[in-house]
């Protein structure tokens, strides 16, 4: 017995990407009432799904208020994280001073006002033994600060 071959229709690889058009089907949010973050993820293959936020995939949907609320109680350490990462577009260096000095000394004072010490740049060790000097002033010792950043941002939201 053979397999004919006008028969066979190849089902195709499920799309693991989307057009620009598609996404303006929903716009760019999160589909979660009220969230502030962009939909990044979705199960949709057909480009017409449901895209949420990594915090609110695959949750229930009776979650998805508490959920919006602690990311909007929260977004100021993800933003804080952002200013450290993308320094280049929230400051202005100059010859004697990099947009990324001017976010650290002023992601510190946001920190500080939000009565969060816990979350200043540190000396620290990862849990495989490696001390990070977050206290540094380098691109990558901020880096490493920012990182630190986006987990407290998650702890915040999803408990510890
Ligand atoms: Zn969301």
């Amino acid at each position: 017995m053979s397999i004919e071959m006008s028969s066979y229709k190849p089902k195709g690889f499920a799309k693991t990407y989307t057009t620009k058009d598609e996404r303006e089907y929903q716009g760019l949010g999160c589909l979660a009432h009220g969230c502030p973050l962009p939909g990044s993820m979705s199960l949709s293959t057909d480009g017409q799904g449901k895209w949420y936020c990594r915090h609110h995939f695959g949750k229930k949907p009776m979650e998805n208020d508490a959920i919006t609320l602690k990311i909007n109680q929260f977004m100021w350490i993800d933003e804080a994280a952002t200013r450290l990462l993308r320094a280049t577009d929230y400051y202005s260096g100059n010859a004697k001073i990099t947009s990324f000095d001017i976010a650290f000394e002023n992601v510190k004072g946001i920190i500080k006002d939000a009565g969060r010490n816990d979350l200043l740049p540190m000396k620290r060790l990862t849990k495989h033994g490696i001390e990070i000097d977050e206290t540094s002033r380098t691109h990558k010792r901020e880096f490493a600060w920012a990182n630190r950043l986006l987990e407290a941002f998650n702890l915040e939201i999803h408990g510890k």
